[in-house]
């Protein structure tokens, strides 16, 4: 008999992990203690070598649903003496590496306690246990215990402490743990009537509300949703036209997996993504054209959902229809995590469904979509997030990377892991820069991280650039945006050799001040190389060019016929008055407020003009969307383009479309040339594996075409192809 300790890293806290152990230590009758470090687990075992490798082979057979070991270290220790094996307090330590589990859904143990009429917590909307519920939204630092969460506002009842202190209850140590009588509390506040309900009567209430085509705000896990019924179209028209979103897509939550199938085509790998623990909005194919002309005009996909707590589930099952559900913020600042944030959209809502559980860390909803049997994140946040990614090699510094300004999200890399925090958003306002600087606090407290290294963003005006500026005694490290784009999908699938990147984006600044985002990279950890890019155009008015794909086309047929372009009898010309176009011609002519761009984000919108389906967007990424809808599978051909120098001329490709009668001939053709293009300019690289990303990446049609070409393409799967990956490529660059 020998004394030996165990060290166990990764994702092993708050996931009943000790209990679990303990369980395993009393049925081989095993002396010894588990107590939670800020590393992670650690066991001290009294065994015979055999004994010991017994233990540890059904440790890692047998572990509990949300935990995962990612190393497991043991050595020969100090002989100690133990009577029994008991769980010990937890220990707190100078460096915090231990993992934090994200907010899970609902499990089906605690569905079916929710649902039992005899169990004390029936119709309880906070009820949770070990393998389920909040974790990272109520978080205010390491280790995970009650005492550092926002249930240390609550005092656990005698039902609940026995619970909770039993080693052999699911809810041992279920940090959230509560009932009617002692933990959160729902109260519906409807605004016309003044009147306010608690308790099993507020679902109801709040069900007769959505029932009766009114909006309801509702407390969720990482902030507020707005909500309303989606089978009542003038619920859904109040909606947008209070928030002021007049056409963008909305996200649907459905009772259950059957109602999600009445309203989409779902494949096998959908459903297993709707129906995961993390339950993220996943991106369908719509089968109810009618829903869909109003939740996603023009449009025939749509992002569905299932209830992901026990409050969720409550209304939906009560209501038995689905509903709208939108993260309820202003346009341009984040999700609503407070009752008083909140209350600035109060023209917008009817009623609060509202509890007293606050939301520490906000955390929108992550949205998913599978193209070609591969996952695809567009927005990376609740379920995921706070989860490790790994890095292929050892970092030299603590670093902090502040991602872009668009879709922001910002990481901490320490050893081989990077930390990514959730989706945050655009810093486009006051708020938004407030609430991104909020989610760097949180990253660091929680953590206890002195960042090294701080990375950022070569753009000198990005809001994250100013931040890292802020930063004192830190190396700062200023990362090319395409560059970081492709090295985050490098890092994702460890690859540890030089690479061809193509990174097809809206905007980044490029090495040559220019704006760049039709670029081929051949890339390291160390540095990269431009070997070709799309020639650059102008970008009429600058920022105004991006709202306006009118102006992105007018710059593209000035650069092929000169002032001729005027009198072209096309879409784009009709979209402006005389005035407007001889002046944007000057503008033009002259470079006055025109940089240049390369960017193939700019060039859809430009397409997207020229064959008449957008002039002006009214939301980010709408071209993309809109030129996806028209594609036609059956063509095959492309167009002209020229490639010279590692310059790629379109100028062909704008000549010809312009002539094309059809408009479905026209963009699918547009899209095999995309394909074309890369093709040709990878042609000399085949030697190296090749990697797309950038925020291109997310048209469906685009990356179809890509993965059909390259069975072999390397894409982004845990990480947004858009500005949401950033940081992870930022972290792990000149390394
Ligand atoms: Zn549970
Ligand atoms: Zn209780
Ligand atoms: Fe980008």
């Amino acid at each position: 008999m020998k004394t030996y300790k165990i060290v166990l890293k990764g994702t092993v806290q708050g996931v009943g992990f000790r209990p679990f152990v303990y369980q395993l230590a009393t049925k081989y009758k095993l002396f010894g203690e588990v107590l939670n470090n800020s590393l992670g687990v650690e066991i001290t075992l009294n065994a015979t070598k055999e004994e010991l490798e017994l233990f540890i082979e059904e440790l890692k057979l047998k572990l509990p649903p949300l935990a995962k070991i990612d190393s497991i270290e043991i050595i020969e220790a100090e002989p100690q003496k133990f009577s029994s094996f008991k769980i010990v307090k937890t220990k707190e330590s100078k460096s915090k590496v231990a993992l934090l589990p994200p907010d899970i859904s609902i499990c089906k143990e605690c569905e079916k306690e929710l649902f039992d009429p005899n169990n004390r917590r029936y119709l309880y909307p906070f009820i949770t246990c070990t393998n389920c519920g909040v974790r990272y939204s109520i978080i205010e630092k390491l280790p995970y215990d009650r005492i550092n969460t926002s249930m240390h506002f609550f005092k656990m009842c005698k039902k609940c402490e026995a619970e909770y202190s039993n080693p052999l209850d699911r809810r041992y140590h279920a940090q959230p743990i509560g009932c009617f009588e002692c933990g959160p509390r729902l109260e519906l506040r409807v605004k016309s009537e003044e009147l306010r309900v608690s308790g099993v009567e507020a679902i109801s209430g709040a069900v007769e509300l959505l029932r009766g085509g009114g909006i309801l705000a509702i407390k969720g896990v990482g902030g507020y949703h707005l909500v309303c019924d989606a089978t009542n179209s003038e619920a859904i028209a109040k909606l947008r036209e209070r928030k002021n979103r007049p056409t963008k897509p909305f996200a649907i939550m459905v009772k259950d997996i059957e109602m999600a199938k009445e309203l989409a085509n779902i494949f096998k790998k959908e459903e297993e993504l709707l129906t995961s623990k993390e339950r993220p909005i996943v991106i369908l194919n719509s089968s109810l054209l009618t829903l869909n002309s109003l939740v996603a005009p023009n449009i025939s996909k749509i992002g569905l959902f299932l209830p992901y707590t026990p409050l969720h589930l409550l209304i939906l099952k009560e209501l038995n229809r689905p509903i709208v559900a939108t993260s309820a913020n202003i346009t341009d600042e984040p999700i609503c995590t407070n009752i008083e944030s909140l209350e600035k959209l109060e023209n917008v809502y009817d009623g609060v469904l509202e509890h007293n559980r606050n939301i520490v860390n906000g955390c929108d909803d992550s949205v998913l979509m599978v193209v070609k049997d591969r996952v695809i994140t567009l927005r990376r946040a609740r379920g995921y997030t706070p989860v490790s990614i790994k890095l292929p090699f050892k970092l030299k510094q603590k670093t902090l990377a502040l991602g872009a300004n668009q879709k922001s999200t910002v990481a901490i890399g320490f050893n081989k892991e990077v930390i990514l925090s959730p989706h945050i958003g655009d810093l486009d306002s006051i708020g938004s820069v407030e609430y991104y600087k909020k989610n760097i606090e949180t990253l660091l407290r929680i953590y206890d991280f002195k960042p090294e290294t701080v990375a950022h963003d070569l753009h000198p005006n990005y809001e994250s650039t100013k931040v890292a500026k802020e930063f004192k005694n830190v190396e700062l490290k200023a990362v090319q945006h395409h560059f970081a784009h492709i090295l985050g999908v490098m890092v994702e699938h460890s690859i540890s050799s030089k690479v061809f990147g193509v990174a097809f984006d809206g905007t980044g600044l490029g090495s040559d001040g220019n704006l760049w985002g039709g670029e081929f990279l051949v890339c390291d950890y160390k540095g990269f190389e431009r070997v070709a890019h799309i020639e650059y155009f102008k970008l009429i008015g600058g920022e105004k060019a991006i709202k306006e794909p009118r102006r992105v086309a007018l710059s593209l047929l000035f650069k092929c016929f000169g002032k001729e372009a005027l009198e072209l009898d096309i879409p784009t010309i009709k979209a402006f008055s005389q005035t407007e176009l001889n002046a944007l011609y000057i503008a033009w002519q002259k470079g006055l407020n025109a940089p240049l761009s390369s960017s193939a984000g700019r060039l859809f919108d430009g397409i997207a003009s020229l064959v008449g389906v957008n002039q002006v967007v009214i939301y980010e990424g709408e071209s993309g969307l809109m030129l996806e809808e028209l594609y036609d599978k059956k063509e095959k051909s492309s167009y002209q383009f020229e490639y010279k120098d590692g310059k790629i001329d379109i100028r062909p490709l704008i000549k010809a479309i312009i002539k094309e009668q059809s408009t479905i001939k026209a963009v699918s053709k547009f899209f095999n040339t995309l394909i074309e293009i890369i093709a040709t300019v990878y042609k000399n690289y085949t030697h190296l594996p090749l990697v797309a990303s950038g925020g291109v990446f997310q048209n469906r049609v685009l990356l179809e075409l890509l993965i059909e070409r390259f069975p072999n393409v390397y894409i982004p799967n845990k990480i947004p192809p858009n500005d949401g990956g950033i940081a992870l490529g930022q972290t792990a660059s000149f390394n």
